[in-house]
């Protein structure tokens, strides 16, 4: 895909959220893209191969919770749960200079690419940790003290609330990205991690498939608001949040 036509493509996507590209933005954008087509010929970091797919799917994808984040400006601190190939986190902090991002994420392979990805692109006020979720949550240099944190494709909600919200300061928020499945119940997780729901938001994304077809696919956005520190229980030891979810 010509470079005009992939900056056209994310530019309108982003368009429908309400989000403008810039054409330096396009510019790291299509870096990152060419980075990831490039490493994931040895390294497994995605599915999604082909410039239409990569920008609808990962990219506009990503941009679609830009609104949900608001720094006035300032600098606020995101951490990205689980972050694999760096989504949302990457994108994120391209459409937000202003953020001091965490990706964090258990598998190593991952970070290497990540630590390629933040250098070439020249993303500053970037910090990689390898850790899982649960450790890092549990890690006083991390713990009650981020405003913003996100996953996508991670975990089912109940298992993904107790990874994602102890780093969580009091009135930090939790942006939780999911396809259009039923997620089943989770208020009981949210109420024993001191968690409300703030709001839940549906759209759909106009995605293109790796093989040209174009669908509509559906999007639920949570936005959950931590309201006191987590309590001392939690994130329990590494593995049962999923075994035994709340
Ligand atoms: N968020 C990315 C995305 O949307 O493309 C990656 C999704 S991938 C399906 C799930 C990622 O979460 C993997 O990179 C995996 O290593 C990571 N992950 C799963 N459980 C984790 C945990 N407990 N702690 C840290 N990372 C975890």
């Amino acid at each position: 895909m010509e470079p005009s036509e992939g900056y056209k493509l994310l530019a309108e996507g982003a368009a429908r959220f309400g989000v403008t590209v810039t054409e330096e933005q396009w510019s790291r954008f299509y870096d990152y893209m060419r980075l990831l087509q490039d490493y994931n010929n040895r390294v497994n970091l995605t599915a999604i191969k082909e410039d239409p797919a990569i920008i609808t799917k990962h990219f506009v994808d990503c941009l679609s919770i830009v609104p949900f984040i608001q720094t006035g400006g300032k600098t606020k601190t995101l951490c990205d749960i689980g972050t694999g190939a760096g989504f949302p986190g990457i994108p994120l902090k391209i459409a937000k200079p202003e953020l001091r991002l965490i990706l964090v994420d258990s598998l190593n392979k991952r970070l290497l690419f990540l630590e390629e990805v933040v250098r070439k692109l020249g993303l500053e006020n970037v910090e990689l940790v390898h850790m899982r979720a649960e450790d890092f949550g549990r890690d006083p240099r991390f713990r009650d003290s981020i405003d913003y944190s996100t996953a996508r494709a991670v975990a089912p909600m109940n298992t993904l609330l107790e990874l994602s919200t102890p780093p969580l300061k009091p009135g930090g928020t939790f942006i939780a990205m999911k396809g259009g499945r039923d997620e089943g119940s989770f208020e009981s997780a949210a109420s024993k991690l001191a968690l409300t729901l703030d709001r839940t938001e549906r759209f759909s994304i106009h995605v293109f498939d790796d093989d040209g077809t174009e669908s509509a696919a559906e999007r639920i956005v949570y936005i959950f608001k931590k309201l006191k520190p987590t309590p001392k229980a939690f994130p329990r030891k590494a593995g049962t949040p999923s075994k035994e979810p709340l």
